[in-house]
């Protein structure tokens, strides 16, 4: 992440404004009930609202501290994407601070909350919220805060905590341990597994293993989708724990589970979007989504897409499988490009595709809801997975604008794009030296066929059909420049249950029609978790289709990406989901 900037664009906007939030938001505020969980005196700082509102409030509050967690990740994140030294100082306050409190509770616990809610959790009565979760969240930030920013105190917090968790949990039998997992715990694996390669402490990845929910993880080892009734977002962050308990212990058994995992879902539990869930659970049996998108409106949650995403670097990893990247883009620039608040940077909970759905987002200091926590993560990362490398050159896998410096190949590799809105990237080389090297272009599946690419303004005669990589090894000098020709196309994705219900695509962007925003105001989209959606109230027109290509329902209109149907009773303009704000869309149509 640290050498690689973004360059002016739509990925450098979301990154700006996710930003200002972040800089916005007072650390005196985030601290609030960590010290008075600490009995330290909490200053002049107002409590935050929403999720973060201090004790004695509504049951939400029992994840009180879980932002603040998130905070310290994307802070860690923005320093390392982009440099930004003030944000690593304010986080890196925020950790002495929390180190303070971690002394005055002693024995390493660490959280906004008592403990009582761990004894209720070990009692079965009463249970809490989630409080691994939530404690997961704040250990993943400091290690995040030492990973990403150097800050060995946070290190040490973190493993003050995990020493109070190993202990908390070796207390229990195995079988009252599956119990308790019952409960959400989140990626508290992940984060010990990690903790146990970054100190070469093996404690912690026995304290991790504890964290290992059998019913969930076996029948994805023996390849089986037993995912229907699941909460989605408590179960992605355990495939990502198995992720790493592969990588660190080499167990195959692991790999499958988070192999498996990614395929079943991202084959026959996600929409066209990327995204996945519904109200936050997996509702039906697999490829049943069409059934699954009439059961709630509160469709593809913004966590699962991040979670999922995550998932996917660590696969792509293992294999560098170019189809992953396929998955990666779609989701990347339909599900999390289009769900933060342009300017003011708030994020979306649900992406509802729902007929007739609008866009819903957090607060300024209000919400601090799970995907206010992952919202700001993500969009201080963006930079983390454009270029990928191994001994032999670089990987190009998405087109953003950006600069890679390679500076151990004393390499520079600058990306000039406007992509989608331009249907192509161009990629410039600056070296030392001149540099073997060999260069992989990704040729997104969604091409029709071999797309051109020029070496210093000449055609070159190797191809690579769609869904591979195109690669150019060669001696590489100063000036050396690479163009590639991205023509996007129009398709159609139908339900996999219901073949009339379809969505369009333009290259890999989701197009939606738009259906005008008159009744939406501020109090309907800001602080609100998903839209309310009168399905008898609306009129979402079907699409009469003259044949099954959609070009010969919808032609292109006046601005870049958009069209406009046509042969319809009553015509509708479309444009890239991720650019509508303010108003109804339609996503999923009924063609007939
Ligand atoms: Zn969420």
């Amino acid at each position: 992440m640290a050498q690689v900037r973004l360059l002016p664009g739509i990925y450098r906007d979301a990154q700006e404004w996710n930003r200002g939030y972040l800089q916005r938001l007072d650390a005196g505020r985030l601290l609030y009930n960590f010290r008075r969980n600490a009995g330290l005196p909490a200053g002049p700082a107002q409590p935050l609202g929403g999720w973060e509102s201090p004790a004695d409030g509504a049951h939400g509050t029992e994840l009180r501290g879980h932002f603040t967690g998130h905070f310290l990740s994307a802070s860690a994140l923005l320093f390392a994407s982009t440099g930004d030294a003030a944000a690593k100082d304010k986080a890196g306050e925020m950790v002495a601070e929390l180190a303070r409190c971690q002394d005055k509770l002693g024995d390493g616990y660490l959280s906004a909350f008592p403990t009582t809610l761990f004894d209720r959790l070990d009692s079965g009565r009463n249970l809490p919220w989630a409080p691994f979760y939530t404690v997961h969240k704040i250990m993943a930030g400091l290690l995040d805060m030492y990973q990403f920013a150097g800050n060995r105190q946070a290190l040490a917090v973190a493993q003050g905590m995990a020493g109070w968790a190993d202990r908390w949990s070796a207390a229990k039998t195995e079988d009252h341990m599956q119990e308790i997992l019952n409960v959400e715990f989140g990626g508290i694996g992940e984060t010990l597994y990690s903790l146990a390669a970054a100190t070469g402490n093996d404690q912690w990845a026995k304290a991790a293993d504890r964290f290992t929910k059998k019913r969930f993880v076996n029948p994805l080892a023996s390849r089986r989708d037993e995912l229907r009734g699941l909460h989605v977002n408590t179960h992605i962050p355990q495939a990502i724990a198995a992720a790493r308990r592969y990588e660190i212990s080499g167990d195959l058994r692991f790999h499958d589970v988070a192999d498996f995992f990614w395929w079943d879902v991202t084959t026959a539990r996600t929409y066209v979007t990327g995204g996945t869930s519904n109200g936050e659970s997996w509702q039906t049996r697999p490829r049943q989504l069409g059934a699954e998108l009439k059961r709630g409106v509160n469709t593809a949650e913004c966590c699962c897409a991040y979670n999922m995403l995550k998932l996917t670097r660590h696969l792509y990893a293992w294999n560098p499988d170019p189809r992953y990247f396929d998955y990666y883009e779609r989701a990347m620039l339909n599900h999390r490009l289009g769900t933060i608040r342009p300017e003011k940077g708030y994020s979306q909970y649900y992406l509802s595709l729902t007929p007739g759905a609008y866009k819903t987002f957090g607060s300024e200091d209000r919400s601090f809801w799970c995907c206010t926590g992952t919202g700001v993560e993500e969009y201080a990362k963006l930079v983390d997975s454009i270029y990928w490398r191994d001994e032999q050159g670089v990987y190009v896998n998405q087109f953003i604008a950006s600069e890679l410096n390679w500076s151990e190949k004393g390499l520079k590799l600058r990306q000039e794009t406007r992509f989608p809105e331009e249907q192509g990237t161009s990629l410039v080389v600056t070296a030392v030296k001149p540099v073997p090297m060999a260069l992989r272009l990704r040729i997104p599946s969604w091409l029709e066929s071999s797309p051109t690419v020029k070496v210093n303004g000449k055609p070159i005669e190797a191809s690579a059909s769609p869904g591979s990589y195109l690669t150019i090894a060669r001696t590489w000098k100063t000036g050396d420049r690479v163009a590639m020709a991205l023509p996007m196309r129009l398709s159609i994705e139908a339900m996999p249950d219901e073949p009339q219900t379809q969505a369009v695509l333009y290259g890999p962007l989701v197009l939606a029609g738009d259906l005008g925003g008159d009744a939406l105001t501020e109090q309907a989209t800001i602080g609100q978790m998903g839209p309310r959606v009168n399905r008898s109230a609306l009129e979402i027109p079907a699409i009469h289709a003259p044949a099954a290509d959609p070009a010969s329902w919808l032609k292109p209109a006046a601005k870049p990406l958009t069209f406009r149907t046509t042969g319809q009773p009553k015509d509708l303009d479309l444009a890239p989901l991720n650019s509508l704000f303010d108003k109804r869309y339609v996503v999923y149509w009924q063609v007939a």
